[in-house]
């Protein structure tokens, strides 16, 4: 498409809200957002909600809202406006009116009364005969003054669309190559249903050619539909946008990815603690590659990389392994300040206090950034934190009462009182636990677990290389105390 002398790309994403944006939508909307970025073009979010009852107002608003949260800002859209909305197919109804219209006038179309019921029997009839089961043009021969009657008189009718030549058609898809549809793959379908709605495929097809959409990448589960919308665009002389269907997304055990692996939509992996950039990294991977061979990557980088001859189209598995190995490098590349802004959100939902001084929140950072994957899990090392949460559990009891414990925890809070700094290193920590070890003359659980009943008041969990560095010394010479005297000093 040319105007303004050159040829803009124009890239669009066209969700059917139904809820939360689903990885794989967030995967399409990440493709066609790159290459507008990549190519200087425009991004545009069309919402196709005509299905009412699914597509409530709500959910377009999570929509939106997960968009946002992962960056992908649209040129024209909901909230942006442009030349060629509205963008929301449900505020679009007269402009497929009228297209139906021109097709209804051109004889491209037909209304059809036939009931559902004799649909059923032409099918069943059509199969019994060994024929395909497609609708059999019995309303092609209605013409349009009976069709205005018999509306007028309270028939209902839907538009079909005349499917005029049994012929072969051809995609040239940028990532599955020539995709051929047989002659008879379709017969007449349904472009207006009976109460004035269009369908999917008609709308979408409208709206691409009348919002100049030169390039569409969606999943490849549409293919089907993009034979109805190829002879939608024919029967308006209509010049075909680029397609590529990308691959289909699968879970661990090789099956498409569903609910039932867990999580599915993008929020869920926001609230868990994933960061929007490892989502976007790890997503663009899902049927891309860089042409460096480049796994950690900035949206940066990946705009500068994007270009369309690295999909493969044979379909990818969703490995949340390496979605939480992606997020620690990217939380390893975040300035402190960075790493407490995504931080700071989910200990407040947690009730997790943490120190403000800027001196503990970088030894934590330093800290914290060499041991989690994703946020969320530094809530469990941080929540010993608090002093208030310090009690001494029954198993931490059991502990306490064996023979050994009574002079590993004095040597420990001997040492510790020892010592100058506010805070131990990690290294401090080391050489204090081995020198318990030394003079007591204790190892294995007999050092590890007193020790750790008198950092937390328990036995197991956390690991306290990581989190003695965080406590101030006399925290721990404190707790050290409740211990000794919980064993009567
Ligand atoms: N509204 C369709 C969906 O959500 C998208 C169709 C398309 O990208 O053309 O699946």
């Amino acid at each position: 498409l040319f105007y303004g002398g050159f040829m803009s790309v124009r890239t669009r994403f066209a969700p059917s809200p139904t809820g939360h944006l689903h990885v794989g939508g967030a995967r399409t909307a990440l493709y066609n957002w790159l290459y507008a970025q990549a190519t200087g073009g425009q991004f545009i979010l069309r919402i196709e909600d005509t299905d009412l009852e699914r597509s409530t107002q709500e959910a377009m608003e999570k929509q939106l809202q997960d968009l946002k949260w992962l960056g992908l800002n649209w040129d024209e859209g909901p909230r942006v406006d442009g030349d060629y909305g509205p963008y929301q197919q449900s505020l679009r109804k007269e402009i497929y009116q009228k297209y139906a219209e021109e097709l209804l006038n051109e004889g491209k179309a037909y209304y059809c009364f036939c009931s559902d019921e004799e649909l059923q029997t032409q099918r069943d009839l059509a199969i019994k005969e060994g024929r395909n089961p497609h609708y059999n043009g019995k309303c092609r021969s209605v013409s349009r003054e009976e069709a205005k009657k018999r509306i007028e008189a309270g028939e209902s009718a839907v538009v079909r669309f005349w499917k005029k030549t049994e012929k072969e058609y051809v995609l040239n898809d940028l990532i599955r190559g020539d995709v051929r549809f047989g002659p008879d793959m379709i017969g007449d379908f349904v472009i207006l249903r009976s109460n004035g709605m269009p369908v999917y495929n008609f709308c979408c097809a409208i709206d691409d050619a009348s919002m100049k959409i030169t390039h569409v990448l969606r999943a490849e589960e549409h293919l089907n539909n993009t034979l109805r919308q190829m002879m939608i665009y024919e029967a308006f002389g209509w010049e075909l946008p680029t397609f590529g269907h990308v691959s289909l997304i699968l879970g661990e055990d090789k099956q498409k990815l569903s609910k039932r692996h867990g999580a599915t939509s993008c929020n869920e992996y926001r609230e868990k603690g994933f960061l929007a950039s490892a989502m976007i990294n790890f997503l663009a991977l899902l049927g891309w590659s860089s042409p460096k061979g480049d796994e950690i990557m900035t949206t940066q980088e990946l705009i500068s990389q994007f270009d369309l001859d690295r999909f493969t189209p044979s379909a990818a598995v969703f490995d949340e392994k390496k979605l939480r190995w992606v997020n620690q490098n990217h939380l390893r590349k975040l300035s402190d300040k960075e790493f407490w802004a995504e931080l700071l959100p989910i200990l407040e939902r947690e009730n997790v206090d943490a120190p403000s001084s800027d001196q503990w929140r970088a030894l934590a950072a330093s800290v914290l950034k060499e041991r989690v994957e994703i946020l969320s899990d530094a809530i469990e090392l941080l929540r010993p934190l608090s002093d208030e949460s310090f009690a001494i559990d029954e198993k931490g009891a059991e502990t306490l009462s064996w023979d050994e414990s009574k002079p590993v925890i004095n040597k420990w809070q001997e040492i510790l009182s020892a010592m100058n700094a506010e805070y131990l290193t990690e290294q401090d920590f080391l050489d204090a636990q081995n020198k318990v070890k030394e003079e007591c003359a204790v190892k294995g659980k007999f050092l590890f677990m007193p020790i750790r009943v008198a950092v937390i008041g328990k036995p197991h969990g956390v690991d306290l290389q990581s989190l003695v560095p965080l406590l101030p010394r006399a925290s721990l010479i404190e707790r050290a105390d409740k211990c000794l005297q919980h064993m009567g000093k």
